[in-house]
């Protein structure tokens, strides 16, 4: 390794050492070389561009797309004595212009530039004078997910961003986020032309945290209050679903007795603040929210995440979650779900005006999710999972693992549900492949002919919704997947040959499918 590194790393940023792999990423940068950067918050992303920045000729350029963001770490970077500046929209214009002339002059090592604001005709021209100059040390791409439609946070800008490469091919460029799923990592490298770019993917696991997921009961708080009395005095988020839910959900919780705060979007932003500051300062206060709280809210000591509601996909999921546990210590993220909830969410994406397209990607994602909870796989190895990492399973910090819940020998039904994917040619939803099945005789079944098959009306045993959460359940376990680009429609991974062979059986979760008419109303 590079000592002019570790000494920097030492000296101006006070760590004795690299972690992970901040030491291979800042060698590729340094070297001239590409890099895509996955890596969970907290992990180290920030000195993976700013230590090759100062180490290269010229000054880095850091894309960044949160304003208060940039400001904290251009801030922090001051402090630690680094040559760092930012351009955005806050500024005015003395100031800006006086930025522009430190960057020409060679006075900067690093500076943050909001994406709309560099894709500007004038930034374009001032980086061509600075490359000419004393050179541009690298370009830098935070929070690249933006880049993503299948993400949450699609930042039209960022797709323009491809001019850096084109403009400036000798400047090395460094992509990262947080948000590893492989959709999502697909994008990026060709959205960024990134393809040959040395992608380096840290672990995802957060071992001290333990999932467990329950089924809504219908006793409204109960479930909530006997979660919190396993954590008396700890500090911890409840997320809900609504403003409303938020509210009444904390206005319970004080009835109870416990030390419950509420915050949501819809709240005065100075009361707002003041939960914020009470939360992060004071031990021992349960935080009812909703996902508008967390973002770049720093406390090592969350002892517990809560969710009272489905959240809506399993990134979101797994991002919440992060929250707890950041010192390493144990943690529990517990989520309460109800058939109910699914109902909700589902019916308020689709009266929602986003387009078709975006609406049956959301739709997918909840159904993901569900799939997660009903799963009877390990649920550290079901999540990193999704984001492409491979666990062994049997973590022995999950309820799965902890407690194996009853299960019922799916073989059988998973066999008629995959063969049933293969026979329809592997380019329909579950809905379609479950009419088949179960010999449901609609215009689309007609005109596929798809009554004339083998697999035709094979499935008469089990109701839609029974199906369904098989459909899930095999999605979750990686038997199958969805292709994105076609709407979704359910294809065989190879995990799918050995159960189709035979060769290994497949366990389904007992609980999960509830006959439809029978189910009491649950959840909000
Ligand atoms: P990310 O952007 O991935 O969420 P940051 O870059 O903000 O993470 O770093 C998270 C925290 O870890 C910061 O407090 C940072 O100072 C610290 N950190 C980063 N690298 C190291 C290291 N090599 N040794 C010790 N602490 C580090
Ligand atoms: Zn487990």
């Amino acid at each position: 390794m590079n000592d002019a590194a570790l000494d920097l790393l030492r000296t101006t940023f006070g760590h004795p050492d690299f972690r992970g792999e901040q030491a291979a990423i800042i060698d590729c940068l340094v070297k001239g070389d590409d890099a895509l950067v996955l890596m969970p918050t907290g992990g180290g992303k920030s000195l993976c561009y700013q230590l090759p920045a100062m180490l290269r000729e010229g000054c880095g350029i850091v894309v960044s797309p949160l304003i208060a963001l940039m400001q904290d770490q251009v801030e922090a970077l001051l402090q630690l004595g680094v040559r760092a500046a930012y351009l955005n929209s806050t500024l005015d214009a003395a100031t800006a212009a006086d930025v522009e002339r430190r960057l020409l002059d060679g006075e900067l090592d690093l500076l943050y530039v909001a994406p709309e604001r560099l894709l500007s005709g004038r930034c374009m021209n001032l980086i061509d004078r600075a490359h000419a100059g004393g050179g541009i040390a690298l370009f830098a791409i935070d929070e690249a997910h933006c880049v993503s439609q299948w993400g949450h946070d699609f930042r039209r800008e960022y797709r323009e961003l491809t001019v850096l490469h084109e403009r400036w091919p000798d400047v090395p460029r460094i992509a990262l986020t947080a948000t590893a799923d492989e959709p999502t990592r697909l994008e990026i490298a060709e959205r960024l032309a990134l393809e040959d770019a040395r992608q380096f993917v840290s672990s995802f696991d957060r071992p001290n945290i333990r999932y467990r997921v329950a089924q809504k009961d219908g006793s409204g708080q109960r479930a909530l209050l006997d979660f919190l009395a396993g954590h008396r005095g700890e500090s911890g988020i409840v997320y809900a679903f609504s403003r409303k839910r938020v509210e009444k959900t904390a206005e319970q919780l004080c009835e109870a007795g416990v030390n419950a705060l509420a915050y949501h979007a819809g709240m005065p932003a100075e009361v707002r603040a003041a939960n914020q500051r009470r939360f992060l300062q004071e031990d021992g206060i349960v935080m009812v929210a909703t996902i508008a709280f967390g973002m770049g809210i720093d406390k090592p000591d969350v002892r517990f995440v809560a969710h009272v509601d489905l959240p809506k996909s399993v990134e979101g999921y797994y991002q919440e979650t992060g929250r707890a546990g950041r010192d390493g210590q144990p943690a529990e993220a517990w989520l309460n779900y109800g058939l109910g909830d699914v109902v909700n969410l589902s019916m308020l994406i689709k009266q929602g005006d986003a387009s078709e397209e975006r609406k049956l990607l959301e739709l997918r994602k909840l159904d993901a999710l569900l799939g997660y909870c009903e799963s009877t796989q390990c649920r550290r190895q079901a999540l990193l999972g999704w984001f492409a990492e491979e666990h062994p399973g049997n973590c022995g910090n999950c309820d799965n693992c902890l407690q194996p819940p009853e299960s019922w020998d799916g073989t059988e039904v998973a066999r008629k549900a995959l063969s049933c994917v293969f026979r329809t040619g592997q380019r329909f939803g579950a809905g379609h492949v479950i009419d088949v099945l179960r010999g449901v005789p609609t215009d689309k079944v007609a005109q596929h002919g798809h009554e004339k098959l083998s697999t035709w009306g094979i499935g008469t045993h089990l109701d839609t919704r029974q199906w369904s959460s098989v459909f899930r359940q095999l999605v979750a376990s990686g038997l199958l997947a969805a292709n994105h680009e076609r709407h979704g429609a359910l294809y065989l991974t190879s995990k799918a040959g050995p159960v189709l062979k035979g060769e290994q059986t497949l366990r389904l979760r007992r609980d999960a499918p509830k006959p439809a008419g029978r189910r009491g109303r649950t959840g909000s």
